[in-house]
């Protein structure tokens, strides 16, 4: 476990802006260690950082969705962490619409200035459609007999079924 954190933490010592090459800081946000930039105010996320800064709402699991999709194209900076060209994805719903840049090999999001404000409301106003979802896998699964509800990967496994992959 030790060394585990040891190897992430050796692993992001170096990590630089993807914008304009500024060493990035780190930020504690929840329970999360961000690297932020000093210089334009973005901030570098690991895969499952957003969800532990921000909470749920701020998940992919709650933006990257058929509902609010867009187009993905190749974005112009690479990822900090890995090295990647990034990809460029709309994320847009009720009138909120975001940019972001994300990692399609480790998974990293790259937030400019600001974007995370418009994810988290983007977030907001998906919770309505996603309890509504939640509530009709329960029901379904209900139907099929006795299923233990205590088990949260379950639900999530059966969720999974319904979204559908826009990348890739
Ligand atoms: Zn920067
Ligand atoms: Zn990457």
């Amino acid at each position: 476990m030790a060394e585990a954190l040891f190897e992430k933490s050796k692993r992001k010592k170096d990590i630089q802006c993807p914008r304009d090459k500024a060493l990035l800081a780190k930020q504690h946000a929840g329970d999360a260690e961000l690297d932020t930039c000093g210089k334009c105010g973005g901030t570098f996320f690991d895969s499952g950082e957003l969800f532990k800064a921000f909470g749920i709402k701020a998940d992919p699991s709650y933006w990257d969705r058929p509902e609010t999709g867009g187009t993905v194209s190749n974005a112009d900076i690479h990822c900090p962490s890995c090295e990647t060209v990034m990809l460029l994805q709309d994320v847009k719903y009720e009138g909120e619409h975001v940019q972001i840049d994300r990692c399609g090999t480790c998974g990293a999001i790259w937030l400019d200035k600001g974007e995370s404000d418009t994810i988290l409301k983007i977030g907001e106003k998906m919770h309505p459609v996603l309890e509504a979802e939640k509530a009709k896998a329960q029901e379904e699964l209900a139907k099929m007999g006795d299923v233990d509800f205590s088990s949260p990967g379950l639900i999530a496994r059966f969720l999974g079924l319904f979204k559908k992959k826009k990348t890739e």
